[in-house]
């Protein structure tokens, strides 16, 4: 891409600002994993209940048995958090995308700053989607029992498309470090703000 000439018409936000784009493509992308993950743990539920209803052992249904029954239980709700934080951030980014005028000649880069203001919800939404569709996963494969662990049955399958989330749109490691760096960066930057010198010090250091 070196000395590659791009016609005015093309070039996306603020020449030299790229990455800014970039990053924000990563929250939202942290975002929709997140509900995505809740949208396949559904699914999986699904399968495990009606597996669970299905199979006889012991002269009953599986379902029948406290510990399976356990398992539905504790999933269910792990979704319904999970369902809940995805609704969440998708209205509180609604919210702060309809308050910007569609008129206004700082728009792309107002959307971009509403984005990011976003930026922990989304990996905490990452993290924990994520997590929550593992533990689905392997949860309703014990359920399946020795069926789960053959190709035969798409639980096996599942388990093992949902392993990718935990590494994909950042690792869950790198984005559990990003949700107290980004809160102790805006930490600081609050109180550079309210310090008497904020604006030389700024003029002086534009990235800062
Ligand atoms: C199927 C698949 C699809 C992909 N699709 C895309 C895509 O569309 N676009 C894209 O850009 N990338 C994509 N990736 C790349 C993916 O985002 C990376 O694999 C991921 O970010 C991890 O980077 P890495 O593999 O280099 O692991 P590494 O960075 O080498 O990490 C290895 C391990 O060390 C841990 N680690 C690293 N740094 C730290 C730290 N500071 N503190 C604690 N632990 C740490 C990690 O969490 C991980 O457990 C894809 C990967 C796969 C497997």
């Amino acid at each position: 891409m070196e000395d590659c000439t791009i016609p005015f018409e093309n070039v996306l936000g603020e020449i030299g600002k790229g990455h800014k784009i970039a990053f924000n493509i990563l929250n939202i992308g942290r975002w929709k994993l997140g509900v995505g993950a809740t949208g396949g743990a559904k699914h999986i539920l699904e399968m495990g209940v009606k597996f669970a209803r299905d199979r006889k052992q012991f002269g009953k249904a599986i379902c029948e048995f406290d510990l399976i029954r356990k398992k539905i239980g504790e999933i269910a709700t792990q979704i319904y958090v999970s369902e809940s934080m995805g609704f969440r951030t998708a209205g509180l980014l609604d919210a702060r995308w309809k308050a910007i005028d569609p008129k206004d000649p700082k728009l792309q880069q107002k959307q971009l700053d509403a984005t990011e203001e976003h930026a922990i919800e989304a990996s905490i939404i990452k993290v924990f989607g994520s997590e929550m569709l593992h533990v689905t996963a392997d949860e309703t494969l014990q359920i399946f029992g020795g069926a789960g662990y053959i190709e035969d049955y798409p639980i096996e399958r599942a388990s093992r498309d949902a392993r990718i989330n935990r590494i994909f749109e950042g690792t869950n490691e790198i984005n559990r470090l990003l949700v107290p760096g980004t809160m102790l960066k805006r930490a600081l930057q609050a109180s550079c703000r309210s310090c008497r010198w904020w604006a030389r010090c700024r003029a002086s250091s534009p990235t800062r």
